[in-house]
């Protein structure tokens, strides 16, 4: 397996030649990945609020559709989610000139609109912090050290020297990622970080208001389905200092569970001193999903990658099993032995 350092990219390699692309407006898509979370809507959303001033013709697609305590987001409503609109999304993918990669970096991460991609001879940019990017896109932005997609969007308009044309919409979408991806700079901050977030509270952007609209918004079935999570679902393995929830087909139907409805019940295992490692499992229609999270220098990433065809960062991970609710949960309690070790010293 590469190291991430070999792929660090924190500068847009041939900058100039993008720059010199964009001086023309152009027909310009922006992807994002599946199951779209604040990131992926912000960072999406500023870099289309701040190519749109420009003049560009910009359309944000995603596979799948963006959970409710993002919809209030600006423009919001004018993405195009490929489940909804094959017709729409492909239209628009075959005849842009450029198509921005953000928050992802693999082509599966996108299911059908990756295959759209792929063929596709137009400019590709990716701008991800995941782990080990995969060489789809001519120009590659990938920062693993980077709280968020929107902390490197930020980054990527100062490379442009175009900070001037940042405004307190694009403000709030950037800092919609930064909160959600730092679950509210409890994670993955910098120096940088709060430099950027300085800049941000410059332009006018209300904090506050929007953690408010982010994280205090919640319907009152979120919370009986977290209490259903934390009283009847929940495994504690103290021995491998590991917590396990999970949910099943009856619990999705019973607590009407959506999209982004499940969103953070894994980081509550995590606030018991003696989890190290967390790990939330959905039974979904075709596959069960995982949602992997850890303290300190444990990586979950390596687990999600070699046992559940995922990936994602080291202390926040996903994957999937093609296997039973009960069978993946008794493979996660087989892996378990392998990192005892790594997991007590932790
Ligand atoms: P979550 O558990 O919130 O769905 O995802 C946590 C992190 O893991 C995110 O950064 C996400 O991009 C990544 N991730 C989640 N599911 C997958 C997956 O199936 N494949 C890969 N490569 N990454 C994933
Ligand atoms: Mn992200």
């Amino acid at each position: 397996m590469a190291t991430s350092h070999s792929y660090f990219k924190l500068h847009m390699e041939n900058l100039s030649d993008l720059k010199k692309l964009l001086s023309i407006p152009k027909d310009i898509v922006i992807t994002s990945h599946r199951n779209p979370d604040g990131d992926a809507i912000g960072s999406s959303l500023a870099l289309y609020h701040f190519l749109n001033k420009d003049g560009h013709t910009v359309k944000v697609i995603f596979p799948s559709e963006y959970p409710d305590f993002v919809a209030w987001m600006p423009d919001a409503e004018k993405i195009i989610i490929y489940d909804v609109d094959v017709e729409g999304a492909t239209n628009a993918l075959q005849k842009a000139d450029i198509i921005f990669a953000l928050d992802y970096n693999s082509l599966d991460r996108i299911d059908k609109v990756g295959d759209i991609i792929a063929p596709l001879s137009c400019t590709k940019v990716m701008i991800d912090h995941h782990l080990y990017p995969e060489n789809f896109a001519d120009y590659i932005m990938s920062d693993p050290s980077s709280s968020s997609t929107c902390e490197m969007i930020y980054d990527f308009i100062n490379q442009l020297d175009q900070t001037s044309k940042l405004d307190k919409t694009i403000g709030e979408c950037l800092m919609t990622g930064i909160l959600t991806d730092t679950g509210s700079f409890s994670y993955s901050t910098s120096p940088k970080l709060f430099n950027t977030v300085s800049e941000l509270l410059k332009l006018g952007v209300e904090d506050y208001k929007l953690q408010d609209l982010l994280f205090n918004s919640l319907p009152e079935k979120n919370l009986r389905l977290l209490g259903h999570s934390l009283n009847n679902r929940m495994e504690i393995l103290e021995e491998y200092k590991t917590g396990i929830i999970y949910l099943t087909r009856d619990d999705y139907d019973k607590y009407e569970i959506q999209r982004g409805d499940t969103e953070g019940i894994v980081n509550y295992l995590l606030k018991m001193k003696n989890v190290k490692f967390a790990a939330f499992i959905t039974e979904q229609p075709n596959i069960v999903k995982l949602s992997l999270r850890s303290k300190g220098d444990f990586s979950v990433q390596e687990i999600a990658q070699k046992y559940f065809k995922g990936g994602g960062h080291k202390n926040a991970s996903g994957g999937a099993s093609f296997t039973s609710l009960r069978s993946t949960i008794k493979k996660i309690k087989e892996i378990l032995p392998e990192y005892k070790e790594q997991l007590l010293k932790s």
